[in-house]
């Protein structure tokens, strides 16, 4: 399986991050090894000074797919859930000025945390789903897919141009506004539509 991630598709994180509003989408990946699931532990990297937290909407795919048109994109996944997409922002910044791949700094091990999955109804407006990051019980980030500048269906049209869709790979959609820095002995807890998924403890 495979962990696609979008970056900056939220206009207010992309402002606060001094980023251009992008016209397509930004994407990168992170391996297998990047996954961190069933509410385990985030060990505090060596090489880093500044681990943030990005708070997302994860979509699982349920079918294979190529160049899988827009409108029939909603028929490729059937399960959410929130992620926490851990940056090591110092590194990043670095990469970003020398105009290097980001990998280091967003793909290590652990660096995708995924709480547990919800079915999507069929009805769903995939677009009105909100979602809320707690740090220590105080809120952080408050999400909202009407706000993404790509919809979920025109993330699923554009990425399946380059990579095939399998069954099992998971979409990180961008974080909203409110990232920020962590230390050791932090508590984050996802809400996805009012419900508790996600809950990660940085060690
Ligand atoms: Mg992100």
């Amino acid at each position: 399986m495979k962990i696609i991630c979008i970056g900056r598709n939220y206009a207010e994180h992309a402002k606060e991050l001094n980023n251009n509003i992008p016209t397509e989408p930004v994407i990168f990946l992170k391996p297998k090894t990047a996954l961190l699931v069933d509410g385990k532990s985030l060990y505090y990297p060596e090489f880093t000074n500044d681990l943030q937290y990005e708070c997302e909407l994860v979509i699982r795919m349920s079918k294979n797919g190529k160049y899988i048109q827009e409108k029939f994109a909603r028929k490729y996944y059937n399960a959410m859930s929130l992620g926490i997409d851990f940056t090591a922002r110092d590194i990043q910044q670095k990469q970003k000025e020398k105009g290097l791949p980001w990998e280091i700094a967003k793909s290590f091990d652990g660096s995708a945390a995924v709480g547990a999955f919800m079915p999507i109804d069929e009805e769903a407006d995939m677009q009105k789903i909100n979602f809320e990051l707690k740090i220590n019980n105080e809120t952080k980030q408050i999400g909202d897919t009407s706000d993404m500048l790509f919809s979920i269906d025109q993330l699923i049209a554009y990425t399946s141009q380059f990579f095939t869709l399998n069954i099992g790979d998971l979409i990180f959609t961008g974080t909203p506004s409110g990232v920020g820095s962590l230390s050791v002995t932090d508590q984050l807890d996802g809400y996805l539509e009012g419900k508790r998924v996600l809950s990660c403890l940085i060690k």
